[in-house]
């Protein structure tokens, strides 16, 4: 498709919050050419076009400025603290857990010690978030058995390697070296429009400390491009310093309202005039998709009396995330000449947005990406002229296309990667025993001659010379653990304690067990957990199937 037009009401996202309630989106090769209500005039070149009628309201395509993709084959964690008391209070906590390294670190590497699976770890965890609305989200990176890093290459944009020079890449990862010597990080900071760093997640003082680590060699260390992900420990002077240097931050509030049972006072960072961006962190402590954690960030936002305005939360999903990235003139709102990064959502509403924080993966009717049909209902896709793989969505016929695939793009159908998948993590036990058993040695000499294995570089889990947090030291102290001194998950013990475990479901709506895990979570308060049912349509069943819990927590009273 070169040329097409959506119809539909629009909710452009632009600096005047203009919305149509009947317009046109006129899409032309990767761009907006324009966007006008539907009795206009069909600007020029599109006299032959019909407006295909979306059925529903165009957004902009979602933008996720924090994701750990790879690991969302995993679902959600009910939390757990060895018995003891259930918050953590820093991130150098739960990674100790043993359920932790049973649930995640440990199948995790089983499953990227398998090539094969490589493919369909890619392209399962893709359509998690590209079925929530997202059109950009943070890469998966890849290693291969020569050293070589790549990042992988799907149907989503890819805020660090974007393929087009008007879109400066991200940064989400920091050398090893950098992340402990001020100087080596401020440099780092200033090689990039944007740095992603994980950056005081916790409520105590050692998560404090990887701030006051910042600026403690260099007050003005802190660089505009730097986006601290999660800032749970700060306080409103140290937002004051982030405005000051014009740097910004992504809000997690689900992962870190599991983890530790408080959130980011972003009250303190928007009244500091601190941008902010959101994401969901991953599937493991977080919302499956951003939608998830839109309707999580407006349930938190009402119960808290943040004073954000519906239209605040959804820009930071759109335009305040694409300036963020420092994207703002190309993406993140609907407008001529800016790229066609585009979806429709179904669902009646008067209110606009409403829709969008109503909405479940099965309301998302097509998302358009860089001007590709990619994801949609089977009629809009046909009438676009976009084949692909036939799929349901919450028992909903769906249409997902590779059509114009990058190359080196993953070639597998969602459906083979799903049976993969969940056929290998029910086998888990066995698995791990297999990955434990000693390699047989290839020699130096065939090793170069055979083509690179690529694998999942799990670079949140194991030694990889990258980081994705500072470790820059305070008084001396290093602050917080790195993936080196980091304990080794159970290794020879793993396949004795690893169990069968579930491939979590692509997306919410065909999830049973979702909302009954969060109703479970021991950080969560009563008063969340009821607004979660209400803001994911759903009413509390009987008796929640979920994990076993010593001591379980209050049911939500609705
Ligand atoms: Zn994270």
């Amino acid at each position: 498709v070169s040329r097409f037009a959506l119809r539909g009401r629009v909710v452009t996202m632009d600096a005047a919050f203009t919305t149509l309630d009947d317009g046109v989106v006129y899409v032309d090769g990767n761009l907006i050419a324009a966007v006008s209500p539907h009795d206009a005039p069909a600007p020029q070149g599109f006299a032959g076009v019909t407006p295909v009628d979306v059925g529903g309201t165009l957004f902009p395509g979602l933008i996720e400025l924090h994701n750990h993709l790879a690991y969302n084959v995993i679902g959600l964690w009910l939390v757990d603290r060895n018995g003891v008391d259930k918050r953590y209070s820093n991130r150098d906590q739960w990674p100790r857990n043993a359920s932790y390294q049973t649930n995640l670190t440990g199948p995790m590497k089983v499953l990227s010690s398998i090539p094969s699976h490589v493919a369909a770890i890619t392209r399962y965890v893709e359509c998690k978030a590209l079925f929530g609305g997202v059109t950009a989200t943070q890469g998966i990176t890849l290693s291969s058995n020569a050293g070589i890093r790549k990042f992988f290459i799907g149907l989503v944009r890819n805020v660090e390697e974007t393929l087009d020079p008007e879109l400066p890449d991200a940064k989400a990862k920091i050398g090893d070296v950098a992340s402990k010597d001020a100087k080596a990080f401020r440099a780092a900071l200033l090689k990039a429009k944007c740095y992603l760093l994980h950056l005081s997640e916790g409520t105590d003082a050692a998560a404090h400390q990887h701030f006051e680590a910042l600026t403690s060699a260099d007050p003005d260390a802190i660089e505009a491009s730097l986006a601290g992900i999660h800032c749970v420990a700060l306080k409103a002077a140290d937002f004051k310093a982030m405005a000051q240097h014009k740097a910004s931050m992504v809000w997690s509030p689900l992962s870190n309202l599991l983890l530790y049972g408080e959130t980011a006072d972003v009250k303190a960072a928007r009244n500091a005039g601190v941008p902010i961006g959101l994401g969901p962190d991953w599937a493991y402590s977080g919302s499956k998709n951003l939608l998830g954690e839109l309707k999580v960030a407006r349930a938190v936002n009402a119960l808290q009396k943040l004073g954000f305005s519906d239209r605040d939360l959804v820009r930071m999903a759109t335009i305040d995330a694409a300036r963020i990235l420092r994207w703002d003139q190309h993406l993140g709102s609907i407008e001529a000449g800016k790229r066609a990064d585009v979806i429709a959502v179904g669902g009646p509403s008067a209110d606009p947005l409403e829709v969008l924080f109503k909405a479940d993966e099965s309301d998302i009717r097509l998302s358009v990406i860089d001007g590709n049909p990619r994801f949609g209902t089977t009629a809009l896709m046909t009438k676009l002229g976009a084949a692909g793989e036939s799929i349901k969505v919450g028992g909903a016929a769906r249409v997902l296309s590779f059509t114009n695939d990058q190359p080196g793009a993953p070639s597998i159908s969602l459906t083979d990667a799903t049976q993969i998948l969940s056929t290998s993590l029910k086998n888990m036990p066995a698995l791990a025993k297999e990955a434990a058993k000693p390699k047989p040695a290839i020699s130096a000499l065939a090793a170069m001659d055979a083509p690179p294995q690529w694998r999942l570089a799990l670079d949140e889990i194991e030694p990889s010379g990258v980081e994705i947090r500072p470790h820059l030291p305070v008084e001396g102290h290093f602050t917080g653990m790195t993936v080196m001194s980091a304990p080794l998950a159970l290794a020879a013990a793993l396949p004795a304690v690893i169990k069968p475990l579930r491939l979590d479901p692509v997306t919410f709506v065909d999830d049973p067990e979702y909302i009954d895990t969060i109703a479970l979570e021991p950080n969560l308060g009563d008063d969340l957990k009821t607004a979660l049912y209400a803001a994911y349509g759903r009413k509390p069943t009987a008796k929640p199937k979920g994990k076993k819990q010593p001591k379980p927590a209050a049911q939500p009273n609705v």
